[in-house]
């Protein structure tokens, strides 16, 4: 692994490419509705055309293309702006990040407000000059709940829907349910607090500092689990007439993308916060992509390894793809490139951090939590995924 310092608190966005081992990344934001197929057709044409033709989906909804030069990525950022896929203003397009539930508009068990209220929300975010302060990784959700329920996305700032109302999930504190309108005013209010503090620009793991956010906010908010809820990965037949599809490592080729594109007709193509696409169930089945929920390759995560990233020595993705049939149904292996664990941020199973052929094993935890096995080779990964991996499930 590399010792290279882990930058922290910076996130790349079209404005501000990062530098990687393959040139230069471009991310775009999804408009809120998902994307319509000129959209989908000008982001394949600009990875295959200007990038090195893959399109990789980020686990915030969003899309990364790889391989540009400095000018190519300049003009990405115009096309972005062209086609209605980024604000031409780098302050207001930082607070385009409004992660909305998939299905909404969709799942009839869905809150029916979802998409107007994630609207309003980005509205009020962007008309509000006094947020520039932000972090660029801040980010906000609205969450509807219904098939992938409530708590099934995460950002900063939550509004999640309940039966009385809408409560805003900031951490690992909720408020009250309030109305649409009090609680956008709500995440505006907290967003702001965060924006003027010194130092804790985002929600801290320790609820206090967060309660006290809250309260210079004017609002109040209860500790609540931020355990995910389990569910199960929008892959197959859906709600609402639309199919989910599958991305092994949420890394397709600007030619899948043109296939999907021709596939969506007048509707929209939604990018899931777990790497893959929502589309409508008239699409065809296509090799690139995966239509079976139990297939063992959704069960693996792993960076863009050595061919892209500097700090990793190997190609975790092929190793994750190998150990993918040794890991049960239920279970999530995260085979990271180095200790940022970029793929998959939460904890997993297991996750496994390589170092120069070798791997350091987390038991149930997240790359920086403590290891359990370290300086483990491939023979042993598979000894101990047989027998921890049976242990959880028990
Ligand atoms: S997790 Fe992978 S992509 Fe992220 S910094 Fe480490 S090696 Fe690079």
């Amino acid at each position: 692994m590399s010792d290279a310092p882990l930058v922290r608190g910076w996130c790349p966005d079209l404005f501000a490419p990062m530098q990687a081992r393959d040139g230069f990344l471009v991310r775009i934001r999804p408009p809120i509705e998902g994307l319509d197929a000129g959209q989908v057709q000008t982001i394949a044409a600009l990875a295959s055309d200007h990038g090195n033709g893959t399109i990789e989906l980020t686990n915030r909804g969003n899309l990364q293309l790889r391989g540009f030069s400095r000018d190519s990525a300049r003009l990405a950022g115009r096309t972005a702006i062209e086609c209605g896929l980024a604000d031409p203003d780098p302050a207001r397009e930082r607070k385009r990040a409004v992660l909305v539930s998939p299905l909404a508009g969709y799942d009839p068990a869905c809150h029916p407000d979802t998409i107007a209220v994630a609207r309003k929300l980005q509205a009020a975010l962007l008309a509000d000059d006094r947020l520039a302060s932000l972090p660029g990784k801040f980010g906000w959700g609205v969450d509807g709940g219904g098939l992938l329920p409530v708590r099934a996305i995460s950002a900063d700032l939550v509004l999640q829907a309940g039966q009385d109302g809408w409560s805003v999930r900031c951490g690992e504190v909720v408020t009250e349910a309030l109305n649409e309108a009090q609680a956008v005013n709500a995440v505006q209010a907290i967003s702001f607090t965060f924006a003027r503090q010194p130092e804790v620009k985002r929600p801290a793991h320790d609820a206090n500092i967060t309660k006290k956010v809250l309260e210079k906010a004017g609002l109040q908010g209860c500790l609540q689990s931020t355990m995910p809820p389990t569910f199960a990965l929008p892959v197959g037949k859906l709600p609402g007439h639309r199919v989910g599809l599958g991305v092994p490592f949420g890394r397709l080729p600007a030619s899948d993308f043109y296939f999907l594109a021709k596939q969506q007709g007048e509707d929209r193509l939604r990018v899931t916060p777990w790497r893959n696409v929502i589309m409508p169930d008239k699409t065809m089945d296509h090799p690139g992509f995966i239509m079976d929920a139990t297939d063992p390759r959704l069960r693996v995560e792993a960076c863009v390894g050595v061919s892209g990233c500097e700090r990793a020595t190997e190609d975790v993705a092929e190793t994750a793809l190998a150990l993918a049939s040794d890991v049960p149904p239920g279970c999530v292996l995260h085979v990271s490139g180095c200790v940022k664990g970029c793929a998959h941020p939460g904890g997993a199973d297991m996750t496994l951090i390589a170092r120069n052929g070798r791997y350091d094993v987390v038991r149930n935890g997240c790359t920086k939590d403590i290891i359990s096995w370290g300086n483990r080779d491939l023979p042993d990964i598979r000894a101990l995924l047989s027998r921890e991996l049976k242990e959880i499930q028990a």
